[in-house]
């Protein structure tokens, strides 16, 4: 009997001990800006795959053109496009009407490509202004800035980008990154790897934003999606 007990409680302890080892389970969202940028983007898909991670794309319908091929893959293999413009102007300087127009082009651009109707959009560096927001919300587009900033577009700061994101890591972050350079693939790749670990699941903005109880309602503007937060309202309630 004694024995039994005594087993039973060693099994206990295991049992314990292997939920202790299994990290709880946090969301975040990596979001590329600036592409598609062709054999880069190939690359930066592939390790995605191969991770079982997905992202989202802010991409520019100029480039949109130039890489039709990408555009369609990062839609079939279950990423979310989002718009960044159509030349990646700085958009404080346009009217209404013109933000309308750039929007309108971009949108039409990935919607050609890969059948998508885009709800989400980036302005180039955020920046934008009353008017921008205003052709957002006409267009039914949420502005979606970011909570984690590595400045892997800079190349003096490649050396500080990984460590950068995995500081700024949290629950519903959005982390920001580039299709610019090769150095911006290996750091989400390796980004993914060691978080992947740490509990992490990489999903697309819309599916954090669902899962944090948030409406990206147009117009609206968003930098994270914080869980807990959502959680604090429903204690309340
Ligand atoms: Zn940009």
């Amino acid at each position: 009997m004694k024995r039994f007990f005594a087993a039973l409680l060693c099994a206990g302890v295991l049992i314990r001990a292997a939920q202790a080892s299994v990290p709880h389970q946090k969301y975040a969202a990596l979001t590329f800006d600036d592409g598609p940028s062709g054999a880069l983007t190939d690359r930066l898909l592939d390790a995605l795959a191969a991770r079982g991670a997905r992202a989202t794309f802010f991409v520019c319908a100029y480039r949109v053109r130039s890489y039709p091929a990408q555009t369609a893959r990062i839609a079939e293999e279950g990423h979310e496009l989002g718009l960044h413009s159509c030349c990646h102007d700085d958009m404080r300087a346009m009217t209404k009407e013109q933000a309308l127009d750039d929007l309108t082009e971009c949108m039409v651009a990935v919607s050609e490509c890969c059948g998508v109707r885009a709800r989400l959009f980036r302005p180039p560096g955020g920046l934008s202004s009353d008017a921008v927001r205003a052709a957002a919300e006409e267009l039914g587009l949420s502005m979606i800035l970011w909570s984690v900033d590595p400045l892997d577009w800079d190349p003096r700061e490649h050396g500080r980008v990984l460590g950068r994101i995995l500081e700024g890591a949290a629950d519903g972050a959005v982390i920001l990154m580039h299709e610019l350079s090769e150095h911006s693939v290996q750091c989400a790749a390796e980004a993914v790897d060691r978080l992947q670990k740490a509990g992490y699941v990489f999903v697309t903005v819309s599916e954090l934003a669902a899962r944090a109880g948030t409406e990206l309602l147009p117009g609206g503007v968003f930098r994270a999606f914080c869980p807990a937060a959502v959680d604090e309202r429903r204690r309340l309630q």
